[in-house]
């Protein structure tokens, strides 16, 4: 266990579950001076403590990264694309955000096929390039809890490899919730603790890496926190590789 770190980086979810609130979890591993706890109700894997937004903002703002994502824009680009085809049946003429966007090479990519494509990220330097690269679509410098984006304003969201970044699951969830349309989808990736192909110890997999990733999902768990927050799962679509892929839809007449 590492000392207390100071109280205002502490969220306080010794509380209890991010997921369901239960107080009874049990040590899963230790990673790089990390402790990650699981749940014995719902068996999520959780950052305990949970870092709290001066450390993340800190890890963000070290880690930059525009460099690595203009050398792979080229491949981002190709595989936005081949990605289309999965998303035109709910993305086609529609109202589309992409959550996490980054450059905005996956909102340029939907922006083909959808009426409006908007993207939001905490990046200022990501939201800089994406504006400067394609000035048809909308991009959004803010926190997620911070925006005025409208209710029910998109009919779909994509979510990809950012969930398991969020410090405040509860808020993360009420947001795509609060914008998604009723009869609209939300389509989220993120790493998968359950696959098969996870090596025996969770600390060799490499995406098991503290404080970028706080928190980790099973098809179960993920399920499990769309439907508290309103949501039916849609579906599954298969990887190879330890990750989740799956769409989610807010019912006609909303969940919430
Ligand atoms: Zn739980």
């Amino acid at each position: 266990m590492r000392s207390a770190p100071a109280e205002s980086r502490i969220v306080p979810f010794r509380a209890g579950c991010p997921l369901c609130g239960s107080h009874k979890a049990e040590p899963f591993a230790e990673q790089d001076g990390y402790d990650f706890a699981r749940c014995r109700q719902c068996r999520f894997v959780y950052l305990d403590p949970m870092p709290g937004d001066d450390q993340l903002a800190a890890l963000y703002n070290e880690v930059g990264g525009s460099d690595t994502y203009l050398a792979k824009r080229r491949s981002r680009t190709r595989r936005a694309h081949l990605k289309l085809l999965r998303f035109l049946p709910y993305a086609f003429a529609k109202d589309i955000l992409d959550i996490g966007c980054g450059g905005g090479i996956m909102v340029s990519a939907l922006g083909r096929i959808a009426r409006r494509a908007v993207g939001i990220d905490i990046s200022e330097g990501a939201i800089a390039f994406a504006r400067a690269t394609f000035p048809r679509h909308a991009f959004v410098c803010a926190d997620y809890r911070e925006t005025d984006l409208a209710p029910d304003s998109f009919d779909f969201v994509h979510a990809s490899e950012i969930i398991e970044h969020v410090n405040d699951l509860g808020a993360f969830m009420a947001f795509l919730a609060r914008v998604t349309r009723p009869g609209g989808h939300v389509y989220v990736t993120t790493p998968d603790i359950g696959h098969e192909a996870l090596p025996p110890d969770v600390r060799q997999w490499d995406v098991f890496s503290p404080p970028r990733h706080l928190q980790f999902f099973d098809q179960d768990t993920l399920s499990q926190v769309f439907a508290r927050h309103g949501f039916v799962t849609r579906r599954r679509y298969r990887d190879r590789k330890p990750g989740l892929q799956m769409l989610f839809r807010m019912p006609q007449g909303g969940g919430r």
